[in-house]
């Protein structure tokens, strides 16, 4: 049994922020492009710029607003690292990802959390578009799969045995379905003494290498529910979680005494350790959208899924509540209620757009990044 100290606790929980690069349909045809997030030098904050005047002209509203900073007001949030437009994926991996990877090598369970509005580089971020290991677009979920296969080729002669798994879920108006089979049947979540809170009839998926990653992201992107707003873009109504499970048998064989000299029971030692990595649906509110009917349906649930989880991170980091943490509130925090909090690295990473237009929802996301702080 291996115990990790109460002081590295404090590090277990991270909120980081991601402005993205502006997209085309972002950049005004006459004035450019005026960004309204600006990051402060050490990455550790972000201030926003508020627009106060009451019309807004079309067409060089973005210069008009950087150049007078008597119209604007500015709003500052901290956080544990913000990553501004240049940044790589690859710094993003090191940098913010890595280390929660490393503590699944070590038996941990991680979760990694991508929230903000549609469009602002959620899937991006986990997925990237890669389609070989070269890509340097690719996301968060290749690279932690390369991770974990480099560990496990650095350990192989070292009487280890390594099973990877991989499944791949889908939450959609609070029903669960596998985005890695065919029929889309609804899941149930089961508890058991053994196995704890989990997902009955979802499908694992022995991986061999980071290439059977590539196949599987590809088979579940095509079967993730996406619908079009009114904002332009496809978005995703849905939440989709990627787990990975690794699990390590070491033969003790004859040898009772490890390293350290201590005495083994068994001749066998497991070690399990799972990361979650969350693509949210989108955080826009229900307004922004317009929305109706079906859609009104998925936004309510949406919103209900995320106050959840933020109201379980606020229990989580604050002593106050933590003698009941509301998991059972939705299905999200439940999937998820033995990969966050307690020894398990958490990351929250909220993604901004760094235009004007998305003002309101850029301050929404980012106090509801600093509330799970
Ligand atoms: P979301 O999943 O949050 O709806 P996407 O990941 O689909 O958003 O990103 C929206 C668009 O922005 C995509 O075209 C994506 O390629 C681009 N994008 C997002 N983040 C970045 C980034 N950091 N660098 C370059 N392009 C990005
Ligand atoms: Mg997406």
């Amino acid at each position: 049994i291996s115990s990790k100290t109460s002081s590295k606790k404090e590090q277990n929980f991270k909120v980081v922020v991601r402005v993205r690069p502006p997209l085309p349909r972002e950049i005004d045809a006459h004035a450019g492009f005026a960004p309204i997030t600006h990051i402060a030098k050490n990455n550790k904050s972000v201030t926003i710029q508020e627009y106060l005047g009451a019309e807004i002209k079309e067409g060089g509203r973005q210069k008009e607003i950087a150049s007078n900073p008597n119209i604007c007001a500015y709003h500052t949030f901290k956080f544990d690292y913000v990553y501004g437009e240049d940044s790589s994926q690859k710094f993003l991996y090191e940098n913010t990802a890595k280390s929660a990877v490393l503590s699944v090598l070590e038996g941990y369970n991680a979760t990694l959390l991508a929230y903000g509005q549609t469009g602002t580089g959620k899937t991006y971020t986990m997925e990237g578009f890669s389609n070989s290991l070269n890509d340097p677009q690719k996301g968060i979920i290749p690279r932690s799969m390369e991770e974990i296969f480099k560990f496990i080729e650095s350990s192989s002669n070292k009487s280890k045995t390594f099973m990877v798994r991989a499944s791949y879920l889908q939450i959609y108006n609070e029903v669960i379905t596998d985005l890695l089979k065919q029929e889309m049947t609804p899941l149930q979540i089961r508890e058991d003494k053994k196995k704890g809170v989990f997902v009955e009839g979802l499908s694992e998926w022995v991986v061999r290498s980071p290439n059977d990653i590539y196949n599987l992201m590809k088979d579940g992107m095509r079967n993730r529910a996406t619908a079009a707003t009114n904002m332009n873009d496809i978005s995703s109504r849905s939440h989709a979680v990627f787990m990975i499970i690794v699990e390590q048998m070491r033969d003790t064989g004859d040898k009772s005494e490890d390293a350290k000299g201590s005495q083994h029971e068994t001749s066998r030692e497991i070690k399990v350790g799972k990361l979650n990595l969350v693509d949210l649906a989108g955080s826009e509110r229900v307004r922004v959208t317009g929305a109706t009917g079906k859609r009104l349906e998925e936004s309510k649930s949406i919103n209900k899924s995320l106050s959840c989880l933020g109201n379980v991170i606020t229990a989580l980091t604050d002593k106050k509540f933590r003698s009941h943490i509301p998991y059972r509130d939705s299905k999200l925090t439940r999937i998820l209620e033995d990969s966050l909090g307690g020894n398990c690295k958490t990351t929250m990473m909220a993604m901004i757009s760094p235009s004007y237009d998305a003002y309101s929802e850029s301050v929404s996301t980012l106090k509801f990044a600093t509330r799970a702080k």
